[in-house]
């Protein structure tokens, strides 16, 4: 859908698909640079991250694999705990795997910091992240995403994946959500 199908619903439209689109294209092409010759595994992390694993995934112009996690963090709330739990795992050995983690965004970071440790510690050759969106408290952490889309505001943005109580995930565009839808 598209945001004026949802208009009262949102308050700023911050990505439009055109923008997220020419952006994972420039994603794509350091991608293909920094890869050639070598295997690449892109791992997308469930349910956020699947528009951009299929659009980063099409646009890369070599062979890939693709697996999928699912996890989920610990604790009522909306602040990530950084205690997470596998709910699904990947179906693919990592040992001697150059392995892209590809998500929808970078908050806390906690939930990347984890995963990355996690997937470190199975033998592959490399991990390193690509997330579409970061928050500001991501870039002060330093979570040290190689590929990072773009840099935005400390608001709660739905859209392109990114939900809301399971809603907006299929919104074309990434959007700050209207206060009133929540509270
Ligand atoms: P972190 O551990 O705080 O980095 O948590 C990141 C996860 O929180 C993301 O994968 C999203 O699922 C969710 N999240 C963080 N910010 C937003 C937002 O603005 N909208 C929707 N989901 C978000």
């Amino acid at each position: 859908m598209e945001s004026a199908d949802v208009r009262d619903d949102l308050s700023e439209v911050l990505l439009t698909e055109q923008e997220i689109r020419e952006r994972i294209a420039e994603l794509c092409r350091r991608i293909e640079a920094d890869y050639a010759g070598r295997d690449l595994l892109l791992i997308g992390v469930l349910r956020g991250a699947v528009m951009v694993m299929a659009d980063l995934s099409r646009e890369l112009k070599r062979d890939i694999e693709m697996d999928w996690m699912a996890v989920s963090s610990y604790g009522a709330g909306t602040q990530s705990s950084g205690v997470v739990r596998i709910v699904k795992d990947l179906d693919t050995d990592l040992a001697d795997r150059n392995v892209l983690i590809v998500e929808d965004i970078v908050d806390s970071g906690l939930t990347l910091s984890w995963l990355r440790s996690n997937l470190l510690s199975r033998g592959p050759a490399s991990v390193e992240i690509c997330a579409l969106l970061r928050k500001p408290e991501a870039a002060r952490i330093d979570i040290d995403a190689r590929y990072v889309g773009f840099d935005i505001p400390n608001a709660f943005v739905v859209g392109y994946g990114l939900d809301y109580a399971e809603r907006y995930r299929n919104l074309r565009d990434v959007a700050v959500l209207a206060p009133h839808v929540y509270s």
